[in-house]
């Protein structure tokens, strides 16, 4: 098949948070670029049928495979929006298709403490920047919000508001986290003129409602309207590397697939300026093996490095009130920061729509600031990467037992609970890391050695101690500023 060529000034790869703010920034400065994305789009409709439910699952809830760790059906193989890479010690989740993983996300927008972010990202980042700039701007940009009164005093948030009683009696402090919804679509939801989706806790294959605020229908829609974006679906990047002669620029190719994953076309665009927002898995991917091709050898030897999780699946038992389907993206932000002698812990109520009720289950992810162990790794046999998770670490364990400490105080003082499940990260939709920002890249998210390319996606960071994406977005909003400005003064 021969490849076609093209050229364009800025190459983006991915179009999740990273990508998506980068498209949306050079859009608004009257730069052109055009945006990469693997996956396809998912237009949501009046029929509220987008998407693959845990109901119902079929080929739409994974990238190319029949199995989904999310369920137990075979799947048929089609380019749907969780890819699931196993690894050894720790397994990747990651999201696919225009938005990236927006569209399949529990929407949630932590921002950690002081004290959290100066702990993981202090050496790099300044907090007082980044707290009275960046974090408000991310904020506005994805256009979250707590949930409103009238839906959480409704019957389908029984769980969440059941979840913030407990929190009260142990004396754990809680807000109403930030989250990616439109709550107008939530309560056209309950009152039956929407398709039931985010109210039964229908969310983590897509939002058949249009409930979630995902970034192909916010950021990126309004990128594209700018026309200074062009956004090529199906489109997978397999490799980079420099175009050759000075100042030249680099090739990208990626071929053109099909919705089964089959290769239609093949084409290289080559671009002055590249621009990775691959995700950490994506982005890593591209970085390592290019790394080992030999095609940028000047990568620093931290990549693939400083990989962290820090997310943790938890169950309780004995609530006393609880909703059959534990319907409504979590709402619940519990920061367990000052009083856990072990460690800050944070922990949110997550939907669970086929939860055993009569016990009075809940389910919450949390997260703690577990250190940044992992490391991914070209494999040669698999021509892909392997992340390497020290699980036995004696750090893990300590993160894990601040985790108990809190579950411990909340089942104290509420008699009749107990915890049925907690268990920090063994499979991660919350990994990040690998290419370290101030190591591998500058503090403006420059690959040192490769002058032209950067990356701004969640490859950057080690993790925060809470959930990432709102700091993802965060940072990506201030690398895209710099890299604006630094086009901008060559134009
Ligand atoms: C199921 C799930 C639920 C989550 N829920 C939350 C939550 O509630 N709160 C929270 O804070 N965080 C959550 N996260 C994590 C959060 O979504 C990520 O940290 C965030 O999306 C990272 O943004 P990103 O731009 O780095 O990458 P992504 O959003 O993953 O986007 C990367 C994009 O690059 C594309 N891509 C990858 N490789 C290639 C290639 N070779 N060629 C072309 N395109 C490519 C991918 O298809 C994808 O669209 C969740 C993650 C998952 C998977």
């Amino acid at each position: 098949m021969e490849r076609q060529q093209h050229r364009a000034d800025v190459v983006i790869v991915g179009s999740g948070y990273g990508g998506s703010i980068a498209a949306l920034g050079l859009a608004e400065a009257g730069i052109d670029a055009v945006v990469l994305e693997r996956g396809r789009r998912w237009p949501v409709t009046d029929a509220g049928d987008t998407f693959a439910t845990q109901t119902a699952p079929d080929g739409r809830a994974a990238w190319l495979s029949e199995t989904s760790p999310l369920t137990d059906a075979k799947l048929d193989v089609y380019t749907g929006v969780l890819e699931f890479v196993e690894g050894s010690g720790m397994n990747v989740l990651a999201g696919t298709g225009v938005g990236g993983a927006s569209l399949a996300s529990n929407g949630t927008m932590c921002e950690p403490s002081a004290a959290l972010f100066r702990r993981t990202l202090g050496d790099v980042l300044d907090h007082r920047e980044m707290s009275g700039r960046w974090y408000p701007e991310a904020r506005e940009l994805i256009g979250c919000s707590p949930i409103p009164d009238d839906v959480y005093e409704s019957g389908f948030y029984r769980s969440a508001r059941s979840f913030a009683d407990q929190l009260d009696k142990a004396g754990i402090p809680w807000e109403k986290v930030d989250l990616a919804v439109d709550w107008d679509v939530v309560r056209e939801e309950m009152a039956g003129t929407r398709v039931r989706s985010q109210i039964d806790g229908l969310n983590v294959f897509g939002v058949n409602s249009g409930a979630q605020r995902s970034l192909d229908r916010t950021l990126l829609a309004r990128a594209e309207a700018s026309g200074h974006i062009t956004v090529r679906p199906l489109s997978v990047v397999t490799a980079v590397r420099p175009a050759g002669g000075d100042g030249d620029g680099f090739h990208v190719d990626y071929e053109s697939i099909d919705e089964r994953g089959t290769v239609r076309s093949l084409h290289r665009i080559t671009t002055t300026r590249l621009v990775l927002a691959a995700g950490t898995l994506g982005t890593n991917r591209l970085l390592l093996r290019a790394r080992e091709s030999g095609a940028l050898p000047a990568l620093h030897h931290a990549l693939g490095t400083r990989v962290g999780n820090s997310e943790v699946i938890t169950a309780r038992t004995g609530m006393a009130e609880n909703n059959p389907r534990q319907g409504g993206p979590a709402a619940i932000f519990a920061r367990d920061w000052e009083d856990n002698p072990l460690g800050p812990v944070s922990l949110l109520n997550f939907p669970w729509p086929d939860a055993p009720a009569e016990e009075g289950w809940i389910t919450t992810i949390g997260a703690v600031p577990a250190p940044a162990l992992g490391t991914f790794r070209y494999d040669q046999e698999k021509d892909d990467v392997v992340l390497h998770w020290p699980a036995g670490d004696p750090a893990l364990a300590r993160a894990q037992s601040a985790i108990t400490h809190t579950l411990d105080r909340l089942n104290e003082a509420n008699p009749g609970s107990r915890t049925a499940f907690s268990r920090i990260g063994t499979t991660g939709g919350n990994v990040v890391g690998g290419v370290p920002l101030g190591t591998v890249t500058d503090d403006a998210g420059r690959v040192g050695g490769h002058p032209g390319l950067y990356v701004v996606d969640g490859s950057l960071l080690p993790g925060t101690g809470v959930p990432p994406a709102l700091t993802v977005a965060a940072v990506a909003a201030r690398l895209t500023s710099l890299l604006v400005r630094e086009l901008v003064g060559t134009r």
